[in-house]
């Protein structure tokens, strides 16, 4: 007995041997050998009937080949699954190669820099400020007392009593001037804040602001300088209007409408058949904001305008849904 279960062992090595690392057949081999109705299973059975006095001897015979035969089985399993998985990951020499992930700017940090960059071009200084800003910058200095009815026009986040996150980027205008003496260049891209949401709102915007002051400027330079931002924003043949408006911090004011860039001006859904679409307000420094800073009203002169970033890029790329910037969707942020 102990004979046939070397044997059996002998011929277990060369069919292991044999079928190299194929997994099937490797496994097919443990059935054969090792499975319930395998061949040396039943030669542990056959143990009862041999003579009590050697069946110690023949009983440790049996046990040293399964253990034999489990190892070599076990370790030709193994090299076969690892050979698979690397076979697995180098057989196909045509799979093309795979492409490292490429980052990318936003598209509203795109539309800001444009922005920004037509300014800079004109002579702008791009300054930023504290999205966390006080009452004061935010409201009193550009004339929006607490009583004004204009601080209803804005649905502010109050961080305290004095203190919100600002409703637009026009706290760098004050802050600005405090600190420098005219002329005065800025352009001030930047987050704002606003509790408002829905199709055209989002609680977290972005925003320019921009301020010219010095000797003589006048609502012609205002309209100039806006008049090369749009031409360079939207091209030199799109016409643009200035309609009268009301801001607390300018006077006068004005609204600054392009021609419709889906229908070129012939009315559509979009500019609700009127042929413009409004993309900025703007207006001579009011007086009083002067005061506020130091500056004499007598002397110097300028005029401010602010725009949404959100509401240019849609424009600028036709993109009908404010949300989709901030869902953060690569198949939305891969075209731009
Ligand atoms: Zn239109």
């Amino acid at each position: 007995m102990e004979a046939t279960a070397r044997a059996l062992l002998d011929q277990a090595e060369q069919a292991v041997a044999a079928c190299a690392d194929d997994l099937k057949a490797l496994e097919a081999l443990r059935v054969r050998y090792l499975g319930r109705k395998g061949e040396l299973t039943a030669l542990f059975k056959t143990l009862g009937r041999v003579d009590p006095d050697r069946r110690p001897a023949v009983g440790k015979v049996l046990n040293e080949v399964k253990a034999r035969l489990e190892t070599i089985l076990d370790e030709a399993m193994q090299r076969a699954k690892e050979r698979a998985a690397r076979e697995g990951d180098l057989l196909d020499i045509t799979a093309p190669g795979r492409r490292p992930l490429r980052g990318r700017l936003h598209p509203i940090t795109q539309t800001a820099m444009e922005i920004a960059t037509i300014f800079n071009r004109l002579g702008f200084e791009t300054v930023e400020g504290p999205e966390v800003e006080l009452d004061y910058y935010n409201f009193e200095a550009l004339n929006i007392p607490k009583d004004h009815p204009a601080r209803d026009m804005q649905d502010t986040f109050y961080v305290s009593e004095d203190v919100v996150l600002r409703t637009h980027t026009s706290p760098l205008q004050v802050r600005t001037m405090e600190r420098k003496k005219p002329p005065i260049k800025i352009i001030a891209p930047g987050k704002a804040y606003r509790c408002d949401s829905d199709v055209t709102h989002s609680p977290m915007f972005h925003q320019v602001e921009g301020l010219m002051v010095g000797q003589g400027v006048s609502f012609g330079d205002l309209k100039g300088v806006l008049t090369v931002f749009v031409h360079q924003m939207f091209g030199p043949h799109v016409g643009l209007r200035f309609r009268p408006s009301f801001f607390p911090f300018t006077e006068p004011s004005a609204e600054v409408d392009i021609q419709c860039v889906i229908c070129k001006g012939a009315g559509c859904r979009v500019c609700s058949h009127s042929g413009w679409l409004e993309i900025l307000g703007s207006g001579m420094v009011d007086p009083e904001v002067f005061k506020m800073v130091g500056y004499d009203p007598d002397e110097v002169s300028g005029f401010a305008f602010g725009m949404g970033i959100e509401r240019i890029a849609m424009l600028k790329y036709g993109i009908n849904d404010l949300r989709l910037f901030f869902e953060n969707d690569l198949r939305f942020l891969r075209q731009f």
